[in-house]
């Protein structure tokens, strides 16, 4: 919604061309992994959230509202695509008393109207029904739509429950507030409308599928992953019943191949900040499992599975098409930079990981988490993970503390340089492991014989 966010706030000026807009609809590529929105860590693990989709979203500038909105989207979803009303649920904003913000009855009576029975129609809270882009900017109270997999029975209890059967679809906010950085609320000039439909999640429902994975959207790329790497066919079982970890490795790759194409075809490249690190953390969990579970070389593993993604979606996203080179070329380098280090990182940590277990630890040392960062380029994602498969834990502070350490005897050691100019960085280290004494603000390695 980044490209509205001036029509919503009502700053847009009069002679752009988006100041006509009254309406809009869209299908927006997504990536939630990282920031305020992060799904990294569950996917290969649920059958329902991916870092890269697809949300189909339809827009309101001032101009329909609420109860259109609403209407509108139980016909879509009844009418149009034919979903089973039985099986579908909707929520409302119950209203936070904390912050003075009302419940939403307006938009349950809306459902009613709409013809939804009211033992589908739920109370949610804040966090489920109350959408906010950031920590400032436009938001307001939101409707979720979730759909239950099974039917034939009420699920309503199991709405927002992480139930991978009763999976939300659809969320429609209603655009009335802009917060400020102050965290109060402050009413926009003109209520908006704002949906977001998953696509994949959308697609199962519709080809009756238990999960997004089982759908057309990702079996190209399953068959391309095991043309690739002559794994065993994916049969779309999680957790313990996914025995070999097979099927959640087919997941990763997958979906991890969908965010780095799109990511990288537009204009994002690996590095070690912002949406860069994205990337560059994506592509190296990624090739973790494809190394651990498919036993592939890692150096030119996600270009081969490429193609397939090319094929199956270069015709709605022609920049995948005319980017398909450069993906391949990035990808490629990353890998070979991330193989140099994966192999003795992996050796790394499990040294450190049976140190852990041996002294009765639960968990994995900050120092070590850093440690695999710093000289290995592993991401503290991938570390958690590889700690998890040990039923070791990670602490995040520990980690920041850690990381400050790091910076604080960096800055010491770029100072000592400056001090003392013929000094190396490779003597301050040699000095620094002997133990030689240095204060932070004022380098003093034997003054005089340096
Ligand atoms: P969930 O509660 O399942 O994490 P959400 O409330 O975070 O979803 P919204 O921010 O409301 O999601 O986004 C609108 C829609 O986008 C959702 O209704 C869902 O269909 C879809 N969606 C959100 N996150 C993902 C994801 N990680 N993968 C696939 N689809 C998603
Ligand atoms: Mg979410
Ligand atoms: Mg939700
Ligand atoms: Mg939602």
């Amino acid at each position: 919604m980044n490209q509205f966010k001036s029509i919503f706030l009502g700053t847009i000026g009069k002679t752009e061309d988006m100041a006509q807009l009254k309406r809009a609809v869209d299908t927006q590529k997504c990536i939630r992994a990282g920031g305020k929105h992060n799904d990294l860590d569950d996917v290969g693990k649920d059958s329902y959230h991916h870092t890269f989709f697809e949300m189909l979203g339809n827009w309101s500038f001032g101009d329909y509202f609420k109860k259109d909105a609403i209407a509108w989207s139980w016909e879509l979803l009844t009418k149009v695509y034919g979903l089973d009303p039985n099986r579908l649920y909707v929520t409302y904003f119950e209203g936070h008393p904390e912050t003075g913000l009302e419940p939403d009855f307006e938009a349950k009576q809306l459902w009613i109207d709409a013809g939804v029975p009211e033992d589908h129609i739920i109370p949610g809270n804040m966090k489920d029904n109350f959408w906010e882009m950031g920590d400032q900017g436009p938001c307001g109270p939101c409707s979720e739509i979730h759909y239950d997999k099974v039917g034939g029975r009420n699920a309503a209890h199991l709405v927002n429950m992480d139930d991978p059967l009763v999976v939300e679809v659809w969320n429609n906010v209603f655009i009335q507030f802009d917060r400020q950085a102050d965290k109060s609320l402050k009413p926009l000039p003109a209520k908006h409308v704002d949906t977001g439909m998953g696509f994949e999640r959308l697609v199962s429902a519709l080809q009756d599928k238990s999960s997004n994975y089982a759908t057309d959207i990702f079996t190209p790329l399953f068959e391309k992953i095991k043309e690739v790497t002559g794994a065993r066919q994916y049969t779309d079982k999680y957790g313990k019943d996914d025995v070999d970890g097979i099927d959640t490795a087919y997941r990763v790759v997958a979906d991890h191949i969908r965010l780095l194409s799109f990511a990288i075809a537009d204009g994002a490249a690996p590095n070690n900040v912002g949406r860069g690190y994205v990337v560059r953390r994506v592509l190296r969990r990624g090739a973790r499992y494809a190394r651990k579970y498919f036993q592939t070389e890692i150096g030119s593993f996600f270009s081969r599975i490429l193609p397939a993604l090319v094929e199956q979606m270069g015709e709605q996203f022609p920049e995948l098409v005319k980017k398909q080179d450069d993906i391949k070329e990035i990808l490629d380098e990353e890998e070979v930079a991330f193989a140099i280090t994966l192999d003795r990182g992996e050796k790394q940590f499990e040294k450190y990981a049976a140190a852990a277990i041996k002294a009765g630890e639960a968990k994995l040392s900050g120092a070590d988490v850093w440690r695999l960062y710093d000289t290995f380029g592993f991401p503290e994602d991938l570390t958690k993970l590889m700690a998890e498969e040990r039923s070791l834990t990670i602490d995040e502070a520990e980690v920041a503390q850690a990381r400050e350490k790091a910076r604080e005897a960096s800055k010491a050691v770029k100072e000592a340089v400056q001090t003392f100019p013929k000094l190396t960085v490779h003597h301050i280290a040699e000095l620094d492991k002997l133990g030689f004494a240095r204060t932070d603000s004022e380098p003093k390695y034997l003054k005089g014989d340096l």
